[in-house]
C-alpha cells in the first residue's frame, strides 16, 4: 500500500453538531505534533494503534491473557496488568474479550474506503447543510492522505471542513487549502515560553501559519480553552487580542472552557493524566474573559460544546 494514500484514524463520529455548519461525519486522526496538558483526547496523540482498557468492565477472566503472543497481560489475584512495553498492538486480546473490555484504537484507512464509509452519511449533511470535517490528533499531520480525500469530497459537492493545531508544515496547509470550506484552528497561549511548556512547542509555527491563513482566507473559527491560571490571566488575553487585532475581520474566536471530561482516557491507556487537580473555570469566569476580549475588539462567540 502507498504509505501516502493511508492514514490512521481511531473514530468516526456521526451526527456530531459542533464541528461546523450542519450536522457533520467528524473523521479523528491519529497523531498530533503537540502534547497539550489539558489535552481530552489522549487517544489522539501517539501516531500508532494503542490497547485501550476499561477496568470497570472486566470480568477477570484471563482470556486476554491465555491469546496474548507477547506475554503482555497479566491475570492474577484479581489485578489486571498490561505491559504496554510488550505490546504490539495487535489487537487479538481485544477481539477475544468477551467483555468489551479491551479496544484497540487506530485503523489504516485510505481516502477511498474511508469516503465510502463517510458518505452513508450523505442524507443528513443534504438535509442541515453539513458535510465532513476532519480532525484529531492532527489531520494534517497525514496531510497527502487528507488532500486526496478532501479532493473526492470536493468531486462529489461535499462540504469539508479541516479541524488543525495548525502545527503543520505550510507547505501541507496549502495543499489542503483549495479543498477545504471551513476552516477551525485552535489557539493555546500567547505567551511562548508558557506554550512550550504546557504543549512542547513555543507556538511560533502556529501564529505564523494562522496569519498566513488570514492572509487568504475568511470567516477562520479559532478556538481556545480557557484554562485557569494558564492562559487566562488579563495580560495574556491581551496579549491574544493584540496578536489577533491584525486579522479581527477574518476570524471569529470561540472560548471554550477547560474541562476534565477526558480524564478517565488517560487511565485506559495507562498513563497520568498531567492535569490533575485543576478545575474547570467557572462560568461567569469564561464569559469575563470573553468580554474582555470582545472589548478589545475581536468576535467572540460562547463555546459550541
Ligand atoms: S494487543 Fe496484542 S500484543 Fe498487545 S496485549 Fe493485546 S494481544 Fe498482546
Ligand atoms: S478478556 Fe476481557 S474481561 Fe477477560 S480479563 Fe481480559 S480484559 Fe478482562
Amino acid at each position: 500500500m502507498n504509505p501516502t494514500a493511508s492514514a490512521l484514524v481511531f473514530d468516526v463520529m456521526r451526527y456530531a453538531i459542533h464541528d461546523g455548519p450542519g450536522i457533520r461525519t467528524t473523521v479523528f486522526f491519529k497523531g498530533c505534533p503537540l502534547r497539550c496538558a489539558w489535552c481530552a483526547n489522549p487517544e489522539s496523540q501517539k501516531p500508532v494503534p494503542e490497547l485501550s482498557y476499561t477496568a470497570g468492565s472486566c470480568l477477570l477472566c484471563g482470556r486476554c491473557a491465555e491469546v496474548c503472543l507477547q506475554g503482555a497481560i497479566t491475570v492474577k489475584d484479581d489485578r489486571h496488568e498490561i505491559r504496554r512495553d510488550l505490546c504490539q498492538a495487535c489487537g487479538t486480546c481485544a477481539q477475544n474479550c468477551p467483555a468489551g473490555a479491551l479496544t484497540l484504537l487506530g485503523r489504516t484507512v485510505t481516502p477511498e474506503a474511508l469516503f465510502d464509509e463517510v458518505t452513508a452519511d450523505r442524507i443528513f449533511w443534504d438535509r442541515s447543510g453539513g458535510g465532513v470535517t476532519l480532525s484529531g490528533g492532527e489531520p494534517l499531520a497525514q496531510g497527502a492522505f487528507c488532500r486526496e480525500f478532501l479532493r473526492l469530497c470536493r468531486d462529489r459537492y461535499i462540504s469539508t471542513a479541516v479541524e488543525t493545531c495548525l502545527q503543520a508544515p505550510r507547505e501541507a496547509i496549502e495543499a489542503v487549502d483549495p479543498f477545504v470550506d471551513h476552516w477551525i484552528c485552535d489557539l493555546k497561549i500567547a505567551d511562548g515560553a508558557r506554550h512550550k511548556i504546557m504543549t512542547g512547542v513555543d507556538g511560533t509555527v502556529i501564529r505564523n501559519n494562522l496569519d498566513w491563513l488570514a492572509g487568504k482566507r475568511e470567516n477562520i473559527l479559532v478556538r481556545m480553552p480557557l484554562i485557569p491560571g494558564v492562559n487566562d490571566p488579563p495580560d495574556d488575553l491581551d496579549a491574544l487580542a493584540a496578536f489577533l487585532a491584525p486579522m479581527q475581520a477574518k476570524v471569529v474566536l470561540e472560548i471554550m472552557p477547560y474541562h476534565r471530561l477526558g480524564e478517565s482516557k488517560y487511565e485506559r491507556l495507562g498513563r497520568d493524566y498531567p492535569l490533575k487537580g485543576f478545575r474547570p473555570p467557572a462560568e461567569d469566569h469564561v464569559e469575563s474573559a470573553r468580554n474582555r476580549l470582545r472589548n478589545l475588539g475581536l468576535q467572540v462567540v460562547p463555546a459550541a460544546r
